[in-house]
């Protein structure tokens, strides 16, 4: 409504201006707000926009005395050329109505008002057949420009109400001072004649909205139109010291608007991309402000030191932290210079992993160990990052580093500690299997072994066979040598059964001079020949020995389905009971 009733006002004006003031009016705004009506009316209200825009102008025409036939048909074509310039104009903006931001947008808005007011004027061609070539332009051209002041003007406008944006309002008086001082110098120019002087008003709206903003081009132009306008009221021509006919000075006056639109259309979108750009650097200066001195929080609480070196120029960039962290002092930054002289140590392992990681893409990680003035021992946990250029050359080196010398010394600590203590109960594990005289697996460890062997032979059903052997008569070696060679007597027999055991066999010492030699897998007819390859090695002696010979007496006794340990080491042993009764230095095998 509020649209229909200011395109009344407008066309009323207008047509009054031309019926009664007799005026060439250069610029048909009526289209224009037609446009921006439109524009912002969604698509599903169109039917109201066009039922109210009809009436108006239908009633419009009829007042000012046009035929009912010719009123409703250009009242179409208005309408139909409106539609067209909005629907042009939004899909050169990208849907949205804004100012265009873009020099393809100025284009597109310029396409939207020329292809809009060409099909208008094409539309009104059946209905002024009689009209010249120079009519049809004048009526084309003053729909162009109108469509191209109103519409922007129109949005502008709506836009500051919605939004109360006090910025530009501090904006609105000296724009308007200066469209005034265009209109004037316009004016001057137009009444002067003077077409040398028509590039100065150009320049002058180009100033001016390059100074003041897209809606100033507008404004330019719309100034310049009424002032040419008011010129040619009374028949005259717009430029009345112009050497031209009416007809000739106005075709003339409305071809400079277009020249004017043209030329600050695209400084204003060039501006208004500037304006955007920069909107855009300040907000990541500002990020990028923040993320900084988070950077910084983050380094201070954690300890980091930080340290850029640029490999094209020599400059270095050291945080006071890192600084101190290396045992230099923070005053020194943000360049030390070349640190090798101040560095223990010049540094070396620093720098050569530093150029072992040459071409290294991602980061990489040491620990730099180096001793302070103090001779404290410092160590720091160095990543490095290399910076490429196109060409692949590394051209800088960006580090931060961690002092992890506690951190280190403390895991080194738990290192060796923790061996140690494997080591030990390694060692308690072997004492508590261990006998220390023969080092052969003690009764304990023996039984226990006996038990998994039983164990595998029952499930398994492999044969399993126990010797049992004892030392024949060593009370008298005992008696005769001593206790200390009986001892050593006792070591002779049980390396000489080792010797014989096989890989997997336990040979164990489960008394004094009672002993067990485990053979898993064996049975039969083998058993036995081993047990007499025991027995005769112990006759033999050991080569070389100077103890007293000894002959050993074996009860031999065989794995059964469902033997428990005991009750197979009982059965071998009363099978050594029975070779002991039966002269010693003997196999017997249990029943
Ligand atoms: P037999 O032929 O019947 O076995 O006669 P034996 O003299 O060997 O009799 P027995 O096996 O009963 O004697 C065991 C002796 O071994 C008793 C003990 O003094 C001695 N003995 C036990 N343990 C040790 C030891 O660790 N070192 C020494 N030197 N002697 C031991
Ligand atoms: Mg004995
Ligand atoms: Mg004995």
């Amino acid at each position: 409504m509020l649209f229909a009733l200011a395109w009344i006002v407008v066309a009323a004006a207008s047509m009054a201006l031309r019926a009664y003031g007799e005026a060439a009016v250069l610029l048909w705004l009526p289209s224009g707000v037609a446009a921006a009506a439109f524009t912002v009316v969604p698509v599903k209200r169109w039917w109201i926009l066009i039922l109210t825009m009809l009436a108006a102008q239908i009633f419009l025409s009829l007042v000012f005395g046009s035929r009912w036939s010719d009123a409703l048909s250009y009242s179409i074509i208005a309408i139909v050329q409106a539609i067209i310039a909005a629907g042009l104009g939004l899909r050169a903006l990208g849907g949205q109505h804004r100012a265009p931001a873009r020099f393809a947008a100025v284009l597109g808005i310029f396409g939207a008002a020329v292809t809009a007011a060409l099909i208008g004027a094409a539309l009104a061609l059946p209905i002024r057949a009689d009209q010249t070539l120079s009519e049809f332009f004048w009526w084309f051209s003053a729909n162009v420009i109108g469509i191209l002041v109103a519409t922007p003007l129109i949005l502008r406008a709506r836009r500051l109400l919605q939004e109360s944006d006090e910025a530009d309002y501090d904006r609105i008086l000296p724009t308007i001072l200066a469209v005034l001082c265009l209109a004037v110098l316009g004016t001057a120019v137009l009444v002067a004649g003077t077409v040398a002087l028509a590039p100065a008003v150009v320049t002058a709206a180009v100033f001016i909205t390059f100074r003041f903003g897209h809606t100033s081009s507008a404004l330019c132009v719309l100034a310049f139109g009424a002032m040419s306008t008011f010129l040619s009221t009374g028949g005259n021509s717009p430029a009345p010291g112009a050497d031209l006919s009416v007809r000739d000075a106005t075709l003339a006056v409305q071809s400079w608007m277009l020249l004017m639109m043209a030329t600050t259309l695209p400084v204003a979108a060039m501006l208004m991309k500037r304006e955007e750009l920069q909107l855009q650097l300040i907000g990541r200066n500002a990020g990028m402000h923040e993320n900084l001195m988070l950077l910084d929080l983050a380094e201070e609480l954690a300890g980091i030191g930080r340290w850029r070196f640029d490999m094209v120029t020599g400059q270095q960039n050291w945080t006071p932290r890192m600084l101190e962290l290396c045992g230099l002092s923070p005053d020194l930054a943000p360049d030390p210079g070349d640190v090798r002289d101040l560095l223990p140590d010049r540094a070396r392992p620093l720098f050569s992993e530093i150029t072992a990681n040459r071409e290294a893409r991602e980061t990489y990680s040491f620990d730099y160990q180096f001793r302070l003035a103090g001779n404290a021992e410092k160590i720091l946990r160095i990543s490095v990052l290399n910076e490429f250029d196109i060409e692949g050359r590394r051209v800088a080196l960006f580090g931060v580093a961690m002092d992890v010398t506690d951190q280190v010394q403390r895991e080194q600590a738990l290192d060796l500690a923790r061996g140690r203590a494997v080591k030990l109960a390694a060692e308690a594990q072997k004492l508590a299997n261990t006998d220390p005289l023969t080092s052969l697996p003690n009764r304990r460890c023996t039984f226990a072994r006996l038990k998994t062997m039983v164990d595998l032979a029952g499930q398994r059903s492999t044969p399993l066979t126990a010797l049992m052997f004892d030392i024949d008569h060593f009370k008298t070696i005992n008696d005769t040598y001593g206790h200390q060679t009986g001892d050593e007597v006792i070591v002779q027999v049980a390396e000489l059964a080792r010797r014989q055991a096989r890989h997997g066999d336990v040979v164990g010492r489960i008394g004094g001079e009672e002993f067990v030699w485990l053979l898993p897998g064996v049975g039969g007819p083998a058993a036995r020949r081993l047990a007499e390859r025991l027995r005769g090695a112990v006759e033999s002696g050991l080569e070389g020995s100077t103890l007293p010979n000894v002959t050993i007496s074996i009860g031999l006794a065989q794995f059964q389905c469902g033997d428990t340990g005991d009750q197979l080491l009982a059965r071998a042993d009363a099978a050594l009971y029975e070779a002991k009764e039966h002269g010693r230095n003997q196999v017997r095998r249990a029943a």
